[in-house]
This record gives C-alpha cells, sequence and structure tokens, in this order.
C-alpha cells in the first residue's frame, strides 16, 4: 500500500458510484487515483474527497489507475465562500503547470499555505508567483529587468511580466503596482495574462 498526502484538483464522476479525482501529492506530484463506490452514501471516503481539500491517502497500485482505499481529512474549504475567480487561478494553474511523475514538494507546502489562507487575492497571486518562479519562467523578481537597479522597482512592464524601477518605469510602458502590490489589479491581471502564456507554450 502506497501513502501520500494530497490536495484535489480536480474530479470527475465516472459510472454511478465512482470517481476519477486529479490530486497534487506531496511525494508523489500530480497523479490520478480511482475513487471506488465514493459516490455512494455510505462511503467513509465521501466527505474527503472535495476539490481543494487536503487529506492523508493510502491507496493500491497495480496494473491500471492507483486505487484509494483510505482516506483521513486534514484541510477542506467551504468552497461557496471561496472567491471564485481566485479558486479558478489556482485550479487552473495547477491542473496546467504540473507534469505528471514529477514531485514539488516545496511548492505543495506553498499551496497549503494559500489555501489556509482561504485564496485570498494576495495568498492567490503570491502562491502563483511562487510555482511561476519554481517553475523556471520567471529568472528575476527583486530587480529592474532593465537596469539592474534594485530600489524604487514599483512598476510593471505587463507584456514582459517583468518589474520596472522608477527611472525605467515611463521608458518602457510600466504601470505603478500601488502600496499593496500583491493585491494590485495590476499584478493580478499580469499573472493572468503572464500564466495563460506560459500554458501555451508547455
Ligand atoms: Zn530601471
Amino acid at each position: 500500500m502506497s501513502r501520500d498526502i494530497v490536495t484535489i484538483i480536480k474530479s470527475v464522476n465516472y459510472s454511478e458510484a465512482d470517481k476519477v479525482l486529479t490530486v497534487f501529492g506531496r511525494a508523489k506530484g500530480k497523479f490520478t487515483l480511482f475513487a471506488k463506490g465514493i459516490r455512494k452514501i455510505n462511503s467513509k471516503n465521501r466527505g474527503n474527497m472535495q476539490t481543494l481539500s487536503t487529506s492523508k491517502v493510502a491507496f493500491f497500485e497495480g496494473k491500471g489507475m492507483p486505487l484509494l482505499t483510505e482516506s483521513e481529512l486534514i484541510n477542506t474549504l467551504d468552497l461557496e465562500n471561496l472567491n471564485v475567480e481566485n479558486t479558478k487561478r489556482i485550479l487552473f494553474m495547477l491542473n496546467k503547470f504540473l507534469q505528471e511523475g514529477e514531485a514539488y514538494p516545496e511548492l505543495f507546502d506553498s499551496l497549503q499555505n494559500a489555501l489556509k489562507k482561504e485564496l485570498t487575492l494576495e495568498a492567490t497571486n503570491k502562491v502563483r508567483l511562487i510555482f511561476v518562479k519554481e517553475m523556471g519562467f520567471l529568472n528575476d523578481f527583486s530587480n529592474c529587468s532593465y537596469c539592474g537597479k534594485e530600489d524604487d522597482i514599483a512598476y510593471l512592464d505587463k507584456n514582459n511580466f517583468a518589474l520596472l524601477c522608477e527611472n525605467c518605469y515611463t521608458k518602457y510602458g510600466g504601470k505603478p503596482l500601488g502600496g499593496k502590490p500583491y493585491e494590485s489589479k495590476v499584478l493580478t491581471d499580469a499573472l493572468d495574462y503572464y500564466i495563460k502564456r506560459i500554458v501555451e507554450e508547455i
């Protein structure tokens, strides 16, 4: 029997009582789990397998898809109370970025932090930046990308997803990130656009 801690990132009904779950495991990365009989009223795993919930699971790896045998809920989110757009942003990134057969334990931990903060815009954008950076799509995000300056880099070049300083921003059409950069519309829109572009390329 194999074990892992997983967050559900996609759930598809299969036949009358079963589900095929796509999960992000801390140890195993992205994989699919067959949850047999989970939609039955008396299934003991039933409440643990909602999208974006996290559980300790045991599963049997045979010839086909790994088969869920046990689950113990660690954290669940009330999807109805979450910001719909942020939920979509996170699920889009997880489903499109993670490659099967690769483990990303640090990214898994970053995701858990964002989930604990119930996917506020700040938490959503922070974890998206971490993913983009860790997956190699962002070289540097602490200096002005044109002159290398480390101070006053409060502007963003939306098209190239690059930070700009006070001196360079007018030259390259940078937009101000404002006093709360992680919650700014400029950063949110630029990340939406940049992540979509990455997904088209991978
Ligand atoms: Zn500069």
